[in-house]
């Protein structure tokens, strides 16, 4: 079977993506971290009207001698969130950051350029027209969409929102996603381990990804090797959840009943990804429910997911179909041809003597060895039949930005 591409595949489920409508209306201060369901314009300016950008004195820049300094009384006292008084020409106006200018004023002179003469103020010579003013709408202006209907709320989308007078947005409802780990030597953390058996890890590592990228995580356990409750365990996570991703039980081993149990429930696609690591990996549906069987070691869940799942899951959700930026940094390792597969090496960034930023290959790549996650800042991708030697620039994801976005 020819393998299938990492490219071809992220098509595939791009193809499969329906997006969630449940929409449900929150207080924008409860809204972090959720999938925005409609566009949102302003129907103020911000800021409302000009205002001074800096603690100093507002005047109107005819009223200067060309050339030289001017000196000018001192007329009012604008605070920020006072209004002003009409200005009276030929003075200067004491003013704070956010005050607003005064009709008839158009700029504003800091106050360490400044000096005070009792109740007149001493200003320097060239002051030009809109120096130190922030114009009326200068951020958001009457009629601006402000965010648009997708987009996943971090604090700055809030603080906007809260900028334009918005107290409840509409968002989609997180994704119920369930994760189930197969296989019959796991044992959950908190027992103790009999002969044969590990702990289970991929459990971790999915129900912290779905949590941290904002979806709400339903726990499928552990299934055992075994065909009847294999199919018991999918078809119920498949009734509560949104999506089912599985971990184990894909290959094509004795003990592997992810795929005869998905055939007779629905429909799936088991493929071979040109990818390392994290050769085997099924997509389908049971029932109606899209399914992701990742194979079973951590690194593999660790990768499939962040690079395959994320971005179908995101889409799903309501975002823009996005996936892991990439930043082409030297590496500081070589690596013979790699094969037909699209290797994720999991490196480190790593300062040189010179200042720029290398990446460092964790000592071992084995997709067993999920300490190269932990110690890792990036994956670099290396694509099919590619030897990279020291220096050469590659393509990397970094993990902070695909566990944080
Ligand atoms: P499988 O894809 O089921 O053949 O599993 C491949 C390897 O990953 C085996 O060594 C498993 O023991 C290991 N593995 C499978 N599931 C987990 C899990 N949930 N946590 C840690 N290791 C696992
Ligand atoms: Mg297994």
């Amino acid at each position: 079977m020819p393998l299938l591409s990492v490219e071809n595949a992220l098509q595939i489920f791009k193809d499969n993506v329906k997006p969630i409508t449940a929409i449900k209306r929150v207080p924008a201060s409860e809204s972090l971290g959720f999938v925005l369901a409609e566009d949102v314009c302003s129907t103020l300016n911000v800021p409302p009207e000009d205002c001074s950008a800096m603690d100093g004195y507002a005047l109107c820049t005819d009223d200067l001698i060309a050339g030289q300094k001017t000196t000018l009384k001192i007329s009012q006292r604008v605070m920020a969130g006072h209004k002003a008084q009409p200005f009276e020409r030929g003075t200067a106006v004491r003013i704070f950051t956010g005050g607003q200018i005064p009709v008839g004023t158009n700029a504003v002179v800091m106050q360490e350029d400044c000096e005070v003469d009792g109740d007149n103020v001493v200003l320097p010579a060239s002051i030009n027209p809109g120096n130190n003013v922030r114009p009326q709408g200068q951020d958001i202006n009457v009629g601006d969409v402000v965010l648009v209907k997708g987009q996943k709320l971090f604090p700055q989308h809030i603080g906007q929102l809260a900028s334009v007078g918005i107290a409840e947005v509409a968002i989609y409802r997180p994704l119920k996603i369930a994760a189930l780990s197969t296989g019959d030597e796991l044992v959950d953390p908190g027992s103790p381990l009999a002969n044969g058996q590990i702990y289970n890890s991929n459990r971790f590592i999915m129900a912290g990804m779905i949590e941290r990228l904002g979806f709400e995580f339903i726990d499928g356990g552990i299934v055992p090797d075994d065909f009847d409750i294999t199919k018991d365990k999918l078809s119920a996570a498949a009734q509560q959840a949104d999506v089912v991703i599985t971990s184990g039980g894909v290959s094509v081993g004795d003990a592997d009943y992810v795929k005869p149990a998905v055939d007779e429930l629905g429909h799936l696609d088991v493929w071979s990804l040109a990818m390392k690591p994290g050769k085997p990996v099924a997509f389908g549906h049971i029932n109606d429910t899209p399914f992701f069987g990742l194979p079973g070691n951590p690194v593999s869940v660790f990768v499939g997911f962040l690079v395959l799942i994320k971005p179908y899951l995101q889409a799903t959700q309501g975002m823009p179909w996005k996936e892991p930026r990439r930043w082409k940094l030297p590496i500081n390792f070589e690596r013979k041809r790699s094969g037909v597969r699209q290797e994720y090496i999991r490196v480190s960034l790593v300062q040189g003597e010179d200042g720029e930023q290398r990446l460092e290959s964790f000592s071992t790549q084995d997709s067993g060895v999920l300490r190269s996650t932990v110690y890792s800042d990036a994956l670099a991708i290396v694509p099919p039949n590619t030897t990279v030697k020291q220096g050469d620039l590659l393509d990397c994801i970094l993990l902070d930005e695909l566990l944080n976005n």
